[in-house]
């Protein structure tokens, strides 16, 4: 049985919604991990892009809904910090069963309670993570010498956690089972307010499956269109290979086709790739964690394709952590 006191070295892989779950449960019980994050912030793919003049477009999840009492919780702290709110857009069809909430002012805010006293290195691409005696080494792209830990969590989406543990890992088959889905996005700002009957409108069957007013959520700048849009898994998986300039003007049509209207030239246009944005076919467990404790996989592809399901994530794994190094 392993037996590790608070001054284990802990690592975890990310600083998306999963890794800054685990990592309070973790310090909450004395631990200090440290978060190597390949981007210049936090949030993962609850992701917000802000341009100069103080517009921000929401490019990665869109809204958060929550069915179990943790994330209820989460989201009703979050509300009352003014992190988060209730979002009520004018919708294409169909009723929402459950409420939507956005993050204030943003919707990488979501996530701002998460992030205190937690040591999180940005640019730290880790590049491999291999056994070295009872632990693991983490590689750095930066070159430097490989980091030993006791323990490494790891929070990417899984193809890239089965590219950076390797295919022999004891949880390594498991992964390789989960399957993730692209997302062509596209973010777009008009200096004309347009007249439009629907805030979000949604289509399965078509290329473009989810188009939605970022002005008309709560905060955000008024005296700007701004517009997001995200093309469906299929069309994303045939332009995978495609630079974003020669796929934008394609979304823009997407766009005007959806919109039914000759659009003004946009003042800001941009596509965006998430290469793993969704999950088409789950883990079907919180988490995935080796016999001795001491590498463990985390994320929303362990149970679905929402922000909620990568918080379940997080906080499943640290509690199994915490109790496990007790033992
Ligand atoms: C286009 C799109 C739309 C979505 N819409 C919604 C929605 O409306 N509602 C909803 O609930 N969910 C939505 N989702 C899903 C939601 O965003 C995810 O479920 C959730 O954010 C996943 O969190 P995570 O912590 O598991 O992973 P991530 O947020 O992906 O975090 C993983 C982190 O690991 C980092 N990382 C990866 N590899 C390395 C490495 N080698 N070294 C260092 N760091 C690394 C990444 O940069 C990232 O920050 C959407 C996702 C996308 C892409």
């Amino acid at each position: 049985m392993t037996t590790i006191d608070p001054s284990s070295r802990i690592a975890i892989v990310g600083a998306g919604i999963s890794a800054l779950t685990c990592a309070q449960i973790l310090r909450s019980a004395g631990f200090s991990p440290t978060l190597f994050e390949k981007s210049a912030g936090y949030g993962g793919r609850v992701s917000t892009r802000h341009l100069e003049d103080g517009i921000a477009f929401d490019h990665g999840a869109q809204y958060v809904t929550a069915k179990t009492c943790g994330f209820k919780t989460y989201l009703s702290e979050a509300e009352q910090r003014g992190c988060a709110g209730m979002w009520s857009p004018r919708v294409s069809k169909g009723s929402r069963e459950q409420d939507w909430f956005v993050g204030r002012p943003a919707m990488r805010d979501l996530v701002n309670p998460l992030i205190s006293n937690l040591d999180i290195k940005y640019h730290a691409y880790v590049s491999r993570i291999y056994r070295y005696r009872r632990g693991w080494c983490l590689e750095l792209e930066d070159g430097g010498v490989p980091l030993y830990f006791d323990n490494v969590i790891v929070s990417a989406p899984a193809p890239q956690t089965l590219v950076l543990i390797g295919r022999d890992t004891e949880i390594s088959v498991r992964i390789s089972e989960v399957e993730m889905s692209p997302c062509w996005a596209l973010i777009a700002a008009f200096d004309r307010r347009f007249k439009t009957d629907l805030d979000v409108i949604t289509d399965e069957n078509s290329d473009l499956t989810w188009l939605v007013r970022n002005n008309s959520k709560l905060d955000r700048s008024q005296h700007i269109e701004s517009w997001v849009a995200h093309v469906s898994p299929q069309w994303s998986l045939n332009n995978i290979e495609r630079d974003r300039d020669s796929v934008l003007p394609e979304l823009l049509n997407m766009l005007e086709r959806k919109l039914g209207r000759r659009l003004p030239a946009p003042t800001f246009a941009r596509a965006h790739l998430w290469r793993y944005a969704l999950t088409s076919v789950p883990l079907g467990e919180l988490f995935l964690s080796t016999s001795d404790h001491t590498l463990t996989a985390i994320g929303d592809w362990c149970l679905g394709s929402r922000v909620e399901c990568a918080y379940q994530s997080g906080i499943a794994a640290g509690k199994y952590l915490v109790g496990a190094f007790a033992t």
